[in-house]
């Protein structure tokens, strides 16, 4: 071999060119055009252990860098990247090629082949790689969609643009690198006992499955079934095919057709492969993602096709390069700088020792942090508290900073403080404004929730737990380890961590921090208020737990009363200054007149606004709720001597109020409105706007029954105009309508139509409706009627609650028995894989989807018209299963009297097991007595 030439600084090498396994390390290096002996003056860094390969291609230094022997997946990807850049900090652009799982959809354009080459390929906002990962382990979890990975640089994008043109007239030259690589290297081309080589394996040992024929055993498919085999067209050259789109990327290997579908399902449709190392290093390392494809994910993969796969990936990226001007790549960032600013501000000079820990600590402390979080699912108590600022006005709330008590409490002289008042008194104002408060100080770890009447997840103690021990978590003190360690205990993150564990984990972290103040805001809006004593308890009376103090606002029921002040002390339990309170009231109202357009611009007489001042100001009697509702509707008043009307005719309380909102509503809204609310009260997360407007357009009166995209408001904030003072815009993520506070969701439960035995009624037959009348293709709806999903995803649970009703049981069964609307509801959701957001076509029959959500009045119907009771399908495998795991009883009875089979096989060994992994004790006696195998 000629003298390998040596360059003369590590700085001449711009390219890192990724390849995780040792074939696909050969396939790389045989592309090189010269090889290098290692740059003079090159010093590897003393955390490194990645081996080097030195060498060039067309114009570009590059240098090969592959992962320790036997280790692959995402965090050992970031270790080799974060270790490569301490050692070559000039390296601006990275390359990750090797081999993947292919994504194969001939019927979709899809064809994809082994031995085919993929490339990630951004659109829009997406990376071209997302990050799967199943977080689940029993059913019934949630999993997430993990969001997209950075983008590649500019100058990769621009040269994948000028190939794909390019390919569009001229052939790709992968066959001549190729033909370039085994006329060098003769060794590649050949067959041995270990080695198939680096060449195409022939077409017929290139068979796809369908999804349902698995593999028999063997080291290769010569016993599966043939009947299995998609067919295809035949190609006629074996030139491989090259394919842009999504790869997915994560730390489980993929080796199911059903998890690979599964996958796909929630990552979407334009996923085409799988592969194990882009998840770690896209956030931290700028780079592009080429994958040959080497099998297709499913059961039936061998290593047949992984050489070749490897020479054909890197005979395309050595293809792209040629694209690549070196002179932009020397424009380019350096990958370092580029996880420098991640992390901030870190002296430019200092490269050695600290930026490598800093670069290998930021990106494992990243992907942990992302893995911590989707495991933990931590609700977001900024909203709440971003929403009462938007309520707030200069000086609200000050009177409390500097009450004694509060300063007290603030110094540490007292430890914890409750502060109670009653119903619409500003209470979460309070808070947002002690958590302000706290911030400027900066002298302690300050943790908050809100618990909230909208939202079921900001309801209970294990939400509060999951949110305050992220919040924890974040603030990256030395104590993240504990959770990290909880974290890996329960199958890093694959099992859920119980209420009890977390509150441990959450306990021992405080205990190393030196001084904690936890605001907790709505004690009353919790639906866990025993559990949630109990804990307080824990936290005033473990001696360990000294230097952490709670501040918690609620309203004055019964069992707070007689609890709180025995455990906190009477002298720490304050009832709100009710003189301070009308202060901050009067001086709300005062603002309002003069700030508020709707006053200003009306020009009131001086004896009007004194009016107002003393009326509503003086008289809001420590209700800053209903000085707020009055002003709303004073500043709805058209003309001066309407306002002065309204003026002397205010309604006493809160409850007046609310009814007297409900009568204002326009005769030709109600219908509407009164739909609205009743979606308002019940639902169990806070309604999007664009759903709300879809609510309002689908009508359920007798008549008049459809929905009708005519309907649809023209302006959004319109909604309004059917709820005034009822409902409030809350700017998240979606703009969302919420119940304007707690107090109107008492006051509508209250009246009959709003009580859950007829909404629950109106909800379903809305929710029907609007999913009968909807029309087109799944895409169309997924993307022009947003509704689809929610209605899909809640009207089961309100129609079995309607059950009384015979009209909503005969639509109901009319809808699942109707093949139109059961595939519509089976493509928008499926109950059994809630998590999955696309979930694809049904994978169970109408019987089995009818029992795992408890409808028992379809279920019924389906048998009678000889639906099979043992029919496989669904991820629980069979009805039984599906209504066992639920706890239906009487669907259980049903099937097993039309004759189920107890201990047919599904998810779980049999239906026992499936009943019992969720407690319901009923129904394991009554599978018991049916014969159930406890031994299945
Ligand atoms: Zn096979």
């Amino acid at each position: 071999m000629a003298p390998r030439n040596s360059l003369n600084s590590p700085d001449s090498y711009a390219v890192a060119w990724i390849a995780a396994l040792p074939i696909e390390r050969a396939a790389a290096e045989a592309m090189f055009d010269e090889e290098h002996a290692p740059p003079t003056g090159f010093a590897r860094h003393q955390i490194d252990a990645n081996r080097y390969t030195w060498g060039r291609m067309g114009e570009h230094n590059i240098v090969i860098v592959s992962l320790a022997a036997g280790d692959y997946g995402t965090t050992s990807a970031a270790t080799t990247a974060s270790n490569l850049l301490a050692s070559l900090p000039s390296i601006r652009v990275g390359l990750l090629v090797g081999i993947g799982g292919g994504i194969a959809r001939p019927d979709d354009d899809r064809d994809i082949r082994l031995g085919d080459i993929v490339v990630s390929q951004p659109d829009g906002t997406r990376g071209g790689v997302c990050q799967y990962d199943l977080i689940k382990a029993k059913p019934g979890d949630r999993r997430e969609r993990k969001g997209f990975l950075g983008r590649p640089p500019t100058v990769l994008l621009n040269a994948l643009a000028s190939i794909q043109a390019d390919h569009e007239r001229k052939d790709s030259k992968v066959r001549c690198f190729l033909q370039q690589m085994l006329e060098k290297y003769p060794k590649m081309g050949k067959r041995s006992k270990i080695s198939p080589g680096y060449t195409h394996q022939g077409f017929d040992k290139d068979r796809l499955f369908k999804a349902s024929s698995g593999h028999v055993s063997g080291p290769d498919c010569r016993g599966c079934d043939a009947a299995g085999d998609v067919q295809r067209d035949p190609r006629d050259t074996t030139d491989p095919d090259i394919h842009y789109g999504t790869i997915a990327s994560g730390n489980t290997l993929v080796k199911d057709a059903a998890a690979r579908d599964r996958i796909v399902a929630d990552v979407g449709e334009d996923c085409i492969c799988f592969e194990m190392e882009a998840a770690g290093l896209m956030n931290h390392f700028p780079c592009l993602v080429i994958r040959g494809i080497c099998d297709y994910a499913d059961s039936h993969k061998n290593d047949r096709w992984q050489r070749y796969a490897s020479a054909t990936a890197a005979a395309y990226t050595k293809e792209l390069l040629a694209y690549v001007p070196a002179a932009e790549v020397q424009e380019t960032k350096k990958a370092l700088e580029m996880l420098q600013s991640v992390e901030q501000k870190i002296d430019s000079m200092q490269q050695t020792i600290g930026v490598a820990k800093i670069a290998t600590d930021s990106i494992q402390a990243d992907l942990r942090t992302e893995k911590i979080e989707r495991w933990l699912r931590p609700s977001d108590p900024s909203r709440n508290a971003n929403h009462a600022r938007e309520l707030r006005h200069e000086g609200t709330g000050a009177w409390l900073l500097e009450n004694p008590a509060f300063q007290e409490w603030h110094s540490g002289s007292r430890r914890h403080l409750w502060l109670y008042g009653l119903t619409g008194c500003g209470k979460t104002v309070l808070s947002a404004t002690v958590l302000d408060h706290l911030e400027k100080g900066n002298d302690r770890l300050i943790l908050s929730f809100f618990f909230d009447f909208g939202d079921t997840e900001k309801q209970t103690v294990d939400g509060m737990l999951r949110s305050l021990a992220f919040q924890l978590y974040r603030g990256r003190g030395a104590s993240a380890g504990l959770l990290n360690a909880s974290f890996q205990a329960h199958q890093d993150g694959r099992d859920q961590i119980a209420t009890k564990a977390l509150s441990d984990v959450l306990f021992k972290t405080l205990t190393v921090q030196t001084k904690v103040s936890i605001v907790l805001d709505a004690l009353d809006e919790s639906t866990t208020r025993r559990e949630l004593l109990l804990w307080i308890k824990d936290v005033v009376s473990r001696p360990d737990l000294g230097h952490v103090q709670l501040i918690c606002t609620g309203r004055p029921e019964a069992e707070f009363l007689s609890d709180i002040p025995s455990l906190i002390g009477e002298e720490n339990s304050l009832a709100l200054d009710k003189h301070s309170i009308n202060a901050d009231i009067r001086s709300y109202v005062a603002a309002q007149l003069s700030q508020r357009r709707e006053f200003r611009n009306k020009h009131l007489s001086r004896d009007l606004l004194e009016g107002i001042r003393r009326k509503i100001g003086d008289g809001a009697d420590g209700m800053f709720r209903w000085a707020f509702c009055q002003l709303d509707s004073l500043a709805r008043c058209r003309h001066e001597a309407d306002m002065a009307k309204a003026l002397a005719s205010l309604p006493r309380n809160l409850e007046e109020t609310y009814r007297r909102m409900i009568e204002c509503i326009p005769m030709e809204l109600k219908n509407d409105a009164i739909r609205l609310l009743q979606f308002l009260v019940h639902s169990e997360r806070p309604l999007k706007l664009v759903e709300a407007k879809e609510v309002i357009a689908t009508q359920i009166e007798n008549g008049s029954q459809g929905f009708d995209i005519k309907r649809r408001l023209f302006c959004e904030t319109d909604v309004l105009d059917y709820c005034p003072g009822l409902a409030t815009f809350v700017h998240a993520t979606d703009k969302e309508l919420h119940l304007a506070h707690f107090s109107v969701k008492e006051y509508l439960l209250r009246e009959n139509r709003f009580k859950i035995s007829t909404a629950s009624i109106s909800i379903t037959r809305t929710c029907l409706t609007y999913l009968t009348d909807i029309n087109g293709s799944h895409q169309k709806i997924k993307q022009e009627f947003p509704m689809a999903r929610f209605a899909a995803e809640v009207w089961t649970g309100f129609a079995a609650l309607a059950q009384a009703s015979e009209d909503i049981v005969r639509g109901t069964v009319r809808f699942v028995e109707e093949e139109v609307t059961f595939q519509r509801w089976a493509r928008l959701y499926q109950a059994d894989m809630h998590w999955v957001d696309d979930p694809g076509p049904p994978r169970g029959s109408k019987l089995y989807y009818a029992c795992f959500v408890g409808l028992i009045a379809p279920a019924r119907d389906l048998i009678g018209k000889g639906a099979d009771v043992n029919a496989q399908g669904g991820f629980y495998g069979n009805a039984l299963q599906a209504a066992s795991f639920r706890g239906h009883q009487e669907i259980i009875a049903l099937l097993l009297d039309k004759g189920a089979d107890v201990n047919a096989q599904g998810f779980y060994g049999n239906a026992l097991q499936a009943a019992s992994s969720e407690g319901h004790q009923e129904i394991v006696a009554l599978l018991l007595d049916k014969g159930a195998d406890v031994n299945a």
